[in-house]
């Protein structure tokens, strides 16, 4: 079994709109895969389904050889776009609460917070409320809660936005790192050189359907030729 994830013929209707239309993906072991597309194109209703926040009208998603089921949400980390954290809660406070719904014990998820608060220099935030921090510092909160526990598969909606470029990097760094050490990555972007940095197999999404996808060195030449067709981000 080489395949983390694989989303087979998957559909979703809101009304009368379909969002997804019969899309498969197949997520290798220990890749970062790129789910590349313009806004709208239903990236975010893809990964819903594989949260099991929304359910597909059509096809099936696989987690390691397995149908999806609620047990496996604690084998997934998943950072949204929109942001979820409580504002009015510490981070401390937050950060373990989060950690125990992915069923960390508290002392484990005490030990892990105080070695990733090190790592990206967040020292001295732990009684501060969510509210008084930047952007960016929130940013640094949700992504430690999503990798704490440390799930086989991480899912990343526009990491960087809201980094300067400098922790964009140390983000960065940290999701191969992730990797190395065992996760598999999938990483939605609208943005062509993060795909391009980051991931080893894409699958390119456009108006409810894939029309792309495979090694990310194999199909360069031609999602590049459908960039302004499509209207990707591709220079900023
Ligand atoms: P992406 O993540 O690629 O930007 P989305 O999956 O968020 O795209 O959205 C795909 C399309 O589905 C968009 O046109 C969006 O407006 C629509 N959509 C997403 N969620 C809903 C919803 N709950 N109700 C109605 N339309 C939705």
């Amino acid at each position: 079994m080489n395949d983390l994830l694989v989303a087979n013929s998957v559909s979703k209707n809101f009304g009368n709109f379909k969002a997804l239309n019969q899309v498969s993906i197949s997520v290798p072991k220990g890749s970062i895969f790129g789910l590349l597309g313009p806004n709208g194109a239903g990236k975010t209703t893809l990964i819903r389904i594989i949260n099991q926040i929304t359910l597909p009208d059509e096809g099936h998603v696989m987690l390691d050889g397995q149908p999806l089921k609620a047990e496996h949400i604690r084998d997934i980390g998943y950072l949204p776009e929109e942001r979820g954290l409580y504002k009015s809660m510490k981070v401390g406070e937050q950060a373990l609460y989060l950690a125990q719904l992915k069923g960390m014990s508290k002392s484990e998820a005490k030990l892990q917070l105080k070695y990733w608060f090190e790592k990206l220099d967040i020292g001295d935030w732990w009684n501060k409320k969510i509210q008084e921090l930047s952007k960016g510092q929130a940013q640094k909160i949700q992504f430690i809660v999503t990798v704490l526990h440390r799930p086989k598969l991480l899912i990343f909606d526009e990491p960087f936005s809201g980094f300067d470029p400098i922790n964009a990097n140390l983000i960065k760094d940290e999701i191969l790192k992730l990797r190395e050490e065992g996760s598999t990555v999938i990483f939605s972007t609208h943005r062509m050189e993060s795909v391009e940095e980051l991931c080893d197999h894409i699958a390119l999404i456009h108006e409810s359907n894939k029309i792309l996808d495979g090694k990310l060195t194999d199909i360069k030449r031609e999602y590049k030729s459908n960039t302004f067709e499509i209207g990707l981000q591709s220079n900023n």
